[in-house]
């Protein structure tokens, strides 16, 4: 069995766990990065819109305070504060740093890093690179990790955490070509495997984003917190069914693109809740005049922050005034000319043109709800990046806690730059200070780590993984999505268990070698545990507040708005423990800012 020996070891090739490498390697740790699919190949990449960071580029008003408010009314105040602040503080100082690591950003008239507008954000903020910016980011980080010469095992997965006693030993993964194993020794991993989103039948996400990163830590004995959190993002793409999921960037609405239903009705001045009325335009002609006057006019209500659109978009649906292929139509091509359309968004009018043989220049797109993103993740100290466990950090979509019940759009690409450099920084720190007295990897447990991996090899006459990914995708959709109610989360619980027992027995055919079943048996283990997790915290919520709306509970509860749901593997390792916890105090001098 291959052995390797590092003081940090990160899982996850995307922006966090690259800049997380980054910084590790530069504060002097002996450093790996490990991915399941090829290096430069995870959601980071797909990333269109843009970073969100208050550099004040184009609205000299924004800084970070402005930020910090609309990231804490954006996720309906049940944000990490510390987590919410540090980002919108530092954000704007890792945007430099990767255009001073050779990033090329689109500028202002004057020269500088261009920022376009987003939902929920007051002041146009986000950093571009067209709609390409994920691409951008990702082979600026990847070509400065490659040029420090941190080592990279690309399309190697890993499948356990080892500790010795509370602390993190090491991780254990196999060659997705050869199915060989590798332990690898060292007592500082990053968890940056990013989302879940592989649950849901109708997904942006990739075959990769299975919940790894949440499954393991909650396997060595961390918590997670706001699973029941999960954004359905209002526009993935409808038809054709191959790439129905498929995402289509809010920068369309960004650039003048509205939403329409059946009847031709711009619907979403009807959906404004109470608490955005304030500073969203409530007519067309101050909506439009928004786009060239932001001083004097209010945002268009397309801007709402992602959760109020797609369950605007949902009502519209489920009212009959939905689109031939069950969607809604986001028009662009009536408001913007074909030469700014395919200047501004590039990507958007090949993507449509390639699948569905739709001009965006000349008419609209039919879009629906996709699930995108999870709020959820592992619990983590909010300046660390540290886990529960000793040794065990976590950045990125596999974190939780920054985006509290929402995420607004660029924020994501923020906080992997911001916390990824955090969690470099204090997992090669701790890794340093441990000197000779480094946690050890038990052999029993290697042992073990292999006996669990072939298991599925085992059994005879047990059921096909694909089937049971299949029906749990579904059922996720059908009973977890968008809309909840109680007989439909209880009804998913019991679903499941019986997925649970149906896994014990699937079955894998053939061998090691490239064995995409064998593969998909390992991830189901951890969709399992994550489906679980979202299912029971999104029971327990008893209220409606940003990614989680409950049929029954159609309002926000005041209550419910002072504490979070955090899940833990019970004791047995069968199932998954809750508890409330009260959200962290925040100083008063923030608190001003909601006054
Ligand atoms: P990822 O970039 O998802 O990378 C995860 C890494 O972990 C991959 O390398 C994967 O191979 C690896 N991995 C997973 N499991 C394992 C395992 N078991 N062993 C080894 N490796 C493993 N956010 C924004 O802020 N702005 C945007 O404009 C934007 N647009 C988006 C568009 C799309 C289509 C999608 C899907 C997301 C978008 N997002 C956007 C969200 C954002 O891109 C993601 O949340 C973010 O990139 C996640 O980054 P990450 O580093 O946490 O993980």
């Amino acid at each position: 069995m291959e052995r390797h020996t590092y003081d940090v070891v990160v899982i996850g090739a995307g922006g966090a766990g690259l800049r997380a490498a980054i910084a590790a390697h530069e504060s002097g740790a002996r450093t790996a990065i490990v991915c399941k699919s090829l290096l430069g190949k995870a959601h980071t990449v797909m990333a269109e819109g843009g970073i969100a960071a208050a550099m004040g580029n184009r609205w000299p008003e924004d800084n970070w305070e402005v930020h910090f408010r609309d990231t804490m009314r954006g996720g309906k105040m049940l944000n990490n504060w510390r987590m919410a602040q540090l980002h919108a503080q530092e954000a704007p100082e890792r945007v430099q740093e990767l255009e001073d690591w050779g990033a090329l950003f689109d500028r202002t008239d004057d020269g500088l890093i261009s920022q376009r507008d987003f939902g929920g954000h007051k002041y146009a903020r986000l950093a571009h690179v067209g709609d390409r910016t994920g691409l951008e980011m990702i082979r600026t980080l990847q070509q400065r990790a490659v040029a420090l010469g941190i080592d990279v095992f690309m399309e190697c997965t890993v499948t356990d955490l080892f500790k010795d006693g509370d602390a993190i030993a090491g991780a254990f993964a196999y060659w997705r070509e050869s199915g060989r194993f590798i332990v690898f020794d060292a007592p500082s991993v990053i968890l940056a495997t990013g989302g879940i989103g592989k649950s849901f039948k109708v997904t942006s996400n990739s075959w990769e984003y299975t919940g790894d990163g949440h499954a393991l830590a909650m396997r060595a004995g961390a918590s997670l917190i706001n699973m029941e959190f999960v954004q359905f993002h209002p526009t993935g793409m409808v038809w054709p069914p191959s790439v129905k999921g498929l995402l289509v960037t809010e920068s369309v609405r960004g650039d003048g693109g509205i939403l329409k239903n059946s009847e031709g009705k711009r619907f979403m001045f009807d959906y404004i809740p109470e608490f955005f009325k304030a500073e969203t335009a409530d007519t067309v002609e101050e909506a439009d005049a928004w786009y060239d006057d932001k001083k004097n006019n209010r945002r268009p209500p397309e801007l709402l922050p992602r959760d109020e659109v797609a369950r605007a978009i949902n009502s519209e649906i489920k009212a009959g005034r939905g689109t031939p292929h069950g969607g809604i139509y986001l028009d662009i091509a009536s408001r913007r000319t074909p030469e700014f359309i395919r200047k501004r968004l590039p990507s958007m009018y090949h993507q449509f043109k390639e699948l569905a043989d739709v001009d965006i220049t000349a008419e609209p797109m039919e879009i629906g709800p996709t699930c995108h993103y999870v709020m959820g993740g592992v619990e983590v100290d909010a300046d660390t990046q540290e886990s529960a466990v000793t040794g065990l950090y976590a950045v990125g979509e596999c974190s939780g806690g920054m985006h509290g019940s929402n995420r607004l759009g660029g924020n994501s690409l923020g906080d992997l730059l911001v916390f990824g450099k955090r969690a470099g920084e204090h997992a090669s720190s701790y890794a340093d200070s441990l000197g000779d007295r480094r946690p050890r990897v038990d052999e029993a447990d290697v042992k073990a780590a292999q006996t669990s991996a072939l298991a599925p090899f085992e059994v005879e006459g047990g059921e096909n993984p694909y089937t049971i990914q299949s029906d749990l995708q579904q059922s996720m959709n059908d009973l977890v999505g968008i809309i909840r109610t109680r007989s439909e989360l209880e009804e998913s619980l019991s679903e499941i268990e019986a997925f649970k027992v149906r896994a014990q027995t699937m079955v894998v055919e053939g061998h090691r070698q490239y064995n995409p079943g064998w593969h998909l048996a390992l991830d189901l283990r951890n969709m399992l545990i994550v489906s679980e997790c979202i299912a029971k915290a999104a029971l327990a919520r008893e209220e409606s507040r940003g990614g989680h709306t409950r049929d029954d509970f159609p309002g926000p509860d005041d209550e419910w708005g002072t504490k979070n749901l955090v899940v833990n593997l019970n004791e047995a390792g069968t199932g998954v423990d809750l508890h409330e916890k009260p959200l962290p105090e925040m100083p008063e001098e923030l608190k001003g800012y909601f006054a």
